[in-house]
């Protein structure tokens, strides 16, 4: 049969068991498009499907419309798309009982594709695809979706029966371009795409691998999809393999947590719950669906990255689209379903899209706003998973100003003494017995520990006092209490061995300066310019305790986590370091007698404070470890 007519040429098919036969070339510039749609989705052949079963969809959506408003009348059959699997004859066929189409529809939507835009995009980039354009989903801009079936086949066929009654019809084109329109003798309403697998991609012939397509991109689709694949187990399960109502629709007050787990575990493959969800139902101002997890990550061998599927009407579009949540926010998984985006986005779509960054926008304050809800109405819940998640706040508070102000009522501060408070809390019992003025314009301070077992000594004086000492012992706290200190005012935040003055009994310990004093420390730590500062502490105990002011190491600590520094080369700035000597301590007392009656007994002295006050610094070298051990020994050995 000829198929060198022109379009919409009528013609009697001889020797066909179809009564009529057009046939066309689906428009001058098939030339083009053809070897187009082969090459530019190469990378992405899958979607072929995806297009195919939602064009069904969207004709059963058409046709569910038309019914109810009187235009159409249903039939009562369950509305139901069926993808089958023939390997014998090669063919994938997706089905529906849709609106179907009638002749001029035919002609219309498939045969005269509004190529304009598509090629001028082509005459742009034809010859030159780059890396990355065939996600671009350059099909599904310019309303190409069904072509997609031209990547995978070499002769596409549809059957069709419009609602109206029009006769049915039958399609076939072939990869060149060139089609045929036959009359069909099919009964039944809606639309069948027969496509006839190309050798070389035999592979949609396997039903393992139409499953898993249709799982990935169809799994929320609104109607039932049945999968037939002829192979004998099947004949059993009569299931759909797509769940039509996904929880994201339902409203978040008919939900239960339980269906939140289940959907997480089935939909991300962990079978851990998450540690909380939010569910996202926005009709206005704009118009998307979601629920979002934040996934329980337990040990560093976690994967941390985060996916966020997104979906338009229930038809997956892709995953990971860091688009749509701010890239601090990556450990977030969840689906977002954007109506409003079509089908095919390119990355470079959703970067400068309005709608994309004001659906980023409402995803960033949802979760400011469940964590001030769970911070505020389920405390208990919210101190339990506040180990497990606050890493991930701090770091997206010092990513975004804005999220930081949202969380600033939020952010609980974990104490040495296993309690939590939050920033404000911590404040308000700071000062509890300021007068009211004082209050708004007081500063307080927020002693933490950076690591609760090197600085446990500093932190028992603290605590001692009444102090509360914040843990706050991740690499990300350096950085984060910088830019608490610039979000909540008159707050600063200081490390238990940067300054101990806040222990000092009050009593003027000018006098008490001592140069013999000084001199006997200097030598101890082998530097003869080390600052020595006389204080006397409310607890006697100690007699010498090193201070590295908070602003030095804090510079340090940046240095070392931007590998300015090597880790070891680093190490606090012993410039910077203050011996602080507690005059009220007994050891003090002694030294002092020992400088004028003994200069040996004092270096010897002072020589072991000094190395007692590094202890409770940092961790001895192995040298100055042994010099510890050895006064240790001698000591004894007086006993
Ligand atoms: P798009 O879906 O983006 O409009 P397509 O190339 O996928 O572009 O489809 C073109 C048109 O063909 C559709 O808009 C629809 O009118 C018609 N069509 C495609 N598939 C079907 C179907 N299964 N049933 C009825 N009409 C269909």
């Amino acid at each position: 049969m000829s198929t060198k007519n022109p379009i919409n040429e009528k013609m009697t098919g001889e020797g066909s068991t179809e009564k009529h036969m057009r046939a066309g070339g689906i428009s001058v510039e098939t030339d083009h498009i053809f070897p187009i749609i082969k090459k530019w989705l190469y990378s992405d052949k899958d979607i072929f499907l995806r297009e195919i079963v939602s064009n069904a969809a969207d004709a059963i959506t058409k046709m569910k419309r038309l019914c109810s408003l009187g235009q159409a009348e249903a039939d009562g059959e369950d509305y139901k798309i069926l993808v089958r699997v023939d390997k014998t004859a090669k063919t994938l066929v997706v089905e529906d009982n849709g609106i179907g189409m009638t002749e001029d529809e035919l002609t219309r939507y498939i045969c005269q594709i509004a190529l304009s835009g598509a090629l001028e995009f082509i005459e742009k980039y034809e010859g030159t695809p780059t890396e990355g354009s065939a996600d671009s989903g350059i099909i599904g801009h310019f309303g190409l979706g069904f072509y997609s079936a031209f990547m995978v086949s070499e002769k596409v066929e549809i059957i069709t029966k419009s609602y109206t009654g029009a006769p049915a019809l039958r399609w076939v084109c072939s990869d060149n371009g060139s089609y045929e329109i036959y009359d069909s003798d099919s009964e039944s309403r809606g639309t069948s795409v027969i496509m006839h697998i190309a050798d070389e991609e035999a592979a949609y012939l396997e039903a393992a691998k139409v499953r898993e397509i249709l799982d990935k991109y169809c799994a929320f689709m609104p109607y039932e999809i049945y999968l037939e694949t002829g192979e004998e187990d099947e004949k059993a399960e009569k299931k759909p393999i797509n769940t039509t109502s996904p929880l994201w629709l339902k409203r978040p007050n008919e939900c239960t947590e339980e269906e939140y787990n289940e959907f997480y575990h089935k939909v991300f493959g962990d079978f851990r719950d998450p540690l909380f969800s939010i569910h996202i139902n926005a009709d206005y101002p704009f118009n998307f669906k979601g629920i979002l997890y934040f996934p329980r990550l337990r040990t560093e061998f976690d994967n941390l990255e985060g996916r966020i599927k997104l979906y338009y009407n229930q038809v997956f579009v892709a995953d990971n689209v860091k688009e749509v949540v701010p890239e601090y926010l990556f450990m977030l998984r969840g689906v977002i379903d954007c109506p409003e985006l079509p089908l095919n986005v390119s990355r470079s779509y959703l970067q400068n899209n309005v709608y994309v960054s004001k659906v980023s926008a409402h995803i960033v304050k949802k979760i400011c706003d469940k964590l001030g809800s769970l911070c505020q109405n389920n405390r208990a819940e919210y101190e339990k998973i506040w180990g497990d998640i606050r890493v991930f706040v701090e770091f997206a508070s010092v990513s975004d100003r804005k999220f930081f102000d949202r969380v600033k009522d939020s952010l609980l501060l974990g104490l040495t003494d296993k309690t939590f408070v939050t920033i404000n809390e911590y404040r308000e019992a700071a000062l509890k017995d300021a007068a009211g003025d004082d209050k708004e314009k007081a500063e307080v301070t927020v002693y933490y520990t950076s690591d609760p077992a090197q600085q446990s000594q500093y932190i028992s004086m603290f605590t001692a006092q009444g102090y509360k000492v914040a843990v706050l012992d991740h690499p990300i706290d350096t950085q984060f209490i910088t830019s608490a200190e610039r979000v909540y005012e008159g707050l600063k935040f200081v490390r238990v061995d940067a300054d101990i003055s806040a222990l000092a009994s009050g009593a003027d310990e000018k006098e008490k300066e001592n140069k013999e004093i000084v001199k006997l420390f200097r030598k101890a730590a082998g530097d003869d310019k080390l600052n020595v500062k006389f204080v006397s502490l409310k607890d006697n105990r100690a007699p010498t305790l090193l201070n590295l002011p908070e602003d030095k190491r804090r510079m340090d600590d940046f240095m070392k986590q931007y590998s300015f520094v090597t880790k070891t080369e680093a190490g606090p700035a012993l410039a910077d370091t203050t011996l602080v000597v507690n005059t009220s301590s007994p050891a003090y007392t002694r030294l002092l007698e020992l400088v004028s009656a003994d200069v040996e007994k004092a270096e010897f002295l002072a020589g072991y404070i000094y190395k007692l006050s590094l202890m409770a610094h940092r961790r001895l070298d192995g040298e100055e470890l042994s010099a510890f051990l050895s006064d240790s020994y001698d000591i004894i050995c007086g006993i």
